[in-house]
């Protein structure tokens, strides 16, 4: 690795400075899809088990109707909101954005609808195989028969979460009648407590950050081999159910009209936090689109934790206190102080770039969505509108364009801002998001 440019990155990221970091691991795919653990055959897997749920899924929520139990989000086309990055930041030709609308996902109101939920009926799945009373030809909305009820009823599933997790988990590990334990970290929203309670899950609270209310979940699941730990750190469940959302969108792309090849490359900005959900989506949209999609993690210049993990190949032995950072962010979903080490030692041929943003960019971000497309999003999913312009306009972002031999005009790529929580904000806190930012930008 290049020693300067390691050391110019690390110096921005001790002084919470803005930075775009081009991953010198990175490697086409025919040198690295074989090498990895995962295969294609994996989210395939994935895929067609979310397929078995579906009449589950559309029978306990009826917000799924009109899409028969799959949950999925729109591709948005938005030129408005474009058009305004591209003033505010400077893009001449910016055209092509597009939203994918995980803020709206159904069911969880977050990206977690994926992870979260596949998670839970991966394992309910396995418990009801276990118990042999599922017999041939079985439809899985039999799975919400008294039997099986009773049967789910008997373990516990438990997370460490900084909110938005622990809701999906919680929705749906409910729903099958799991009982849940949620403990949340210290930054997680007091609406997203709340709307667990009412569920009847067990909100546990910690004053400490997510990877110490994890550490803490663990501890309590190892001693009961009734609790089912979902471990966000390391779970490939998680991870394959993000990666569902590729296939899906590689159809969007069609329908849409949109072209991927080497002069037209798609940008795919990723809000980050411990790394499942973008890591999962950077592994599926390198099977799906090859060399010519480019992912690209956001993180807060507070919490850059798969940042530090990648530059210093330390992963989970890294975090970001070590580099004077204090992880306070509205970003609330991107407050990690520690990498998945499962997710990063993946990423190191996978992915492109990282870069980091201030909250201040990321409220502006915010008012632009609203303000442009009527969008209300959480700032963990604004973020992602921070992409274009550390790619384009940092010397370090024209290096990475140079070195992959990519355009210099925005106008010839598509550029995907992937917006990850903001349904379930209540409408007041929607409207603290915009006062804050309408003050910061005034
Ligand atoms: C969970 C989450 C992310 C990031 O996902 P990780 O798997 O933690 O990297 C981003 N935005 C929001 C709103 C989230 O809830």
């Amino acid at each position: 690795m290049n020693v300067k440019t390691t050391s110019s990155a690390i110096g921005k990221i001790q002084k919470a400075q803005p930075l775009f970091w081009a991953n010198p691991g990175w490697k086409p795919v025919s040198e690295c899809l074989d090498t990895l653990d995962l295969k294609y055959k994996d989210i395939v897997d994935a895929e067609q088990r979310l397929m078995r749920f579906a009449p589950l899924l559309k029978k306990c929520f009826p917000e799924l109707n009109e899409r028969d139990g799959i949950i999925e989000s729109e591709l948005i086309h938005c030129p408005g909101l474009a058009a305004k990055i591209a003033e505010d930041d400077g893009l001449d030709g910016l055209s092509n954005v597009y939203v994918k609308a995980d803020h709206a996902l159904p069911v969880a109101g977050s990206i977690k609808a994926r992870g979260g939920i596949y998670a839970v009926l991966h394992f309910a799945e396995k418990v009801a195989i276990e118990s042999g009373l599922m017999e041939e030809k079985f439809d899985y909305s039999q799975l919400l028969e008294p039997k099986f009820r009773k049967l789910f009823g008997e373990y516990e599933l438990s997370v460490g979460s900084t909110g938005n997790l622990g809701l999906s988990i919680g929705i749906m590990g409910s729903a099958l009648g799991f009982r849940v334990s949620v403990h949340m970290s210290i930054e997680a929203k007091e609406w997203k407590k709340e709307r667990l309670r009412q569920r009847g899950v067990n909100v546990v609270e910690h004053a400490f950050d997510y990877t110490a209310a994890c550490v803490e979940a663990r501890r309590i699941a190892d001693a009961n081999p009734k609790i089912h730990f979902i471990d966000d750190e390391n779970s490939v469940e998680l991870f394959l159910g993000y990666s569902v959302a590729l296939l899906r969108m590689k159809k969007q792309f069609a329908e849409a009209g949109i072209k991927v090849d080497a002069e037209h490359p798609v940008f795919l900005y990723l809000p980050c936090g411990v790394g499942g959900a973008p890591g999962g989506i950077t592994f599926a949209a390198r099977h799906a689109f090859g060399d010519s999609a480019h992912c690209i993690f956001i993180e807060p210049v507070q919490a850059p934790c798969m940042t530090v993990g990648l530059i210093t190949g330390k992963h989970s032995d890294s975090n970001i206190y070590d580099f004077g950072l204090t992880l306070k962010t509205d970003a609330d979903g991107l407050a990690v102080s520690c990498p998945s080490r499962f997710v990063g030692k993946l990423m190191e041929p996978l992915l492109s770039a990282c870069i980091t943003l201030t909250d201040s960019d990321m409220y502006r971000y915010l008012l632009a969505m609203y303000e442009t497309e009527g969008m209300e999003v959480e700032p963990s999913s604004s973020s992602a509108c921070g992409g274009p312009k550390m790619l384009y306009r940092t010397d370090e972002g024209i290096g990475f364009l140079k070195n992959h031999g990519l355009p210099f005009n925005p106008a010839s790529a598509t550029h995907v801002i992937w917006t990850t929580g903001g349904l379930f904000v209540p409408p007041e806190q929607h409207k603290a998001y915009r006062d804050k930012a309408r003050n910061a930008c005034a």
